[in-house]
């Protein structure tokens, strides 16, 4: 009797092994259809971009060092004016400017704009000062340049806010700013056209900057690449939906926890402006990365400055800057970030009719 009971004790925990097994795999397979069927069609398609994305992300954090202090001397609303009669405008060459100190540093920048095939003759605005912001846009805009005054101003907050002290960032703003001044293709055409070509000089001014021996510039190039490659990855987080997962990288990797809550603050303010984030992110770095940083690191391919000039021998031709010292800057890493990449037909450089024609 005892054995019967055994038997059929032992026959019943079998079946129920069987139906716990085959309710786990079905539960299993219900969850990857259902996570199958939920996967954006493009997703796949988009992984190697993904993928590139963060390991340039990770590689330039590494190489990024850490910004220093800003220590400048400052003058704020008292203008060195371009007076001749001001002893203070030997010290800032004629420019209107509220700091000698940045002056000094754009002399330092222009000749690379001629250096690096960006124009001919490198020009110089006739104001370049910090300037205070009075709405929001003190908490996102670095610097702006005015055609219509022809002046560079850089947010006063490089001089006061500790979240903006930081050298890089300001050497790399100057550099930007300085080639909307320049004029051809980083000051005429679509906002789009303009911002990302001179996101993408920017990053070769750094470099070149770096070859020549300047050690802020290698830091402000690898910080510059960094920023570009994250938020071309956060671009992809809020096409395909993982922003939660891109959020927990970027303060897993790439912030402190000192940073973190103030890069939630600005999540909250960017939460209420969806469109103008991604457009400001697309034009400023995943537009720029993907069509001209990549294919000028990876192909010999130039960017079209948009100036023409004449040549008794060589007639009138196209100024393209080749983007040799970013290649230089990557060294041994170039193989592994250009791994698989290809131009897209619509991202082709167009020698003729300029850089990115589908836009
Ligand atoms: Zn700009």
């Amino acid at each position: 009797m005892k054995k019967v009971i055994g038997r059929l004790l032992s026959a019943k925990v079998t079946v129920k092994s069987i139906l716990l097994a085959i309710l786990v795999i079905g539960l299993l397979s219900a969850a990857t259809v259902y996570v199958a069927m939920r996967i954006p069609r493009d997703l796949p398609a988009a992984l190697p971009k993904i993928a590139r994305a963060f390991y340039v992300t990770e590689l330039a954090y590494l190489r990024s060092g850490n910004g220093q202090s800003i220590d400048t001397d400052y003058s704020g609303g008292n203008v060195l004016t371009a007076d001749n009669t001001n002893p203070d405008d030997e010290l800032t060459w004629g420019l209107y400017s509220n700091s000698a100190w940045l002056t000094q540093l754009y002399r330092d920048v222009v000749p690379y704009y001629a250096y690096e095939k960006l124009t001919l003759e490198g020009r110089t605005p006739n104001m370049l000062a910090f300037f205070p912001f009075d709405n929001d846009d003190s908490f996102h805009i670095l610097g702006q340049y005015s055609p219509w005054s022809d002046s560079i101003i850089l947010n006063e907050r490089f001089r006061y806010d500790p979240r903006y002290d930081d050298d890089r960032e300001l050497l790399g703003t100057l550099i930007h700013e300085g080639i909307h001044a320049q004029g051809g293709s980083f000051l005429e055409g679509t906002s789009v056209e303009v911002e990302s070509n001179t996101s993408a000089a920017t990053l070769e001014i750094e470099a070149a900057m770096c070859q020549y021996g300047k050690k802020l510039a290698c830091s402000a190039f690898w910080y510059s690449l960094h920023d570009m490659a994250r938020n071309t990855l956060r671009s992809y987080a809020t096409e395909f939906k993982f922003e939660g997962f891109y959020i927990f990288l970027n303060k897993l990797l790439w912030r402190d926890a000192a940073e973190w809550s103030w890069s939630d603050k600005s999540l909250r303010y960017w939460a209420n402006h969806p469109d103008d984030l991604a457009t400001i992110i697309y034009k400023y770095d995943r537009l720029p990365f993907e069509t001209m940083v990549l294919p000028n690191l990876c192909y010999v391919a130039g960017l079209n400055t948009g100036f023409d000039f004449e040549d008794s021998s060589l007639g009138t031709y196209r100024l393209y800057m080749p983007f040799d010292d970013s290649q230089l800057m990557l060294g041994m890493y170039r193989p592994l970030v250009c791994w698989g990449f290809r131009l897209e037909t619509s991202q082709a450089i167009d020698t003729d009719s300029g850089v990115n024609p589908s836009r």
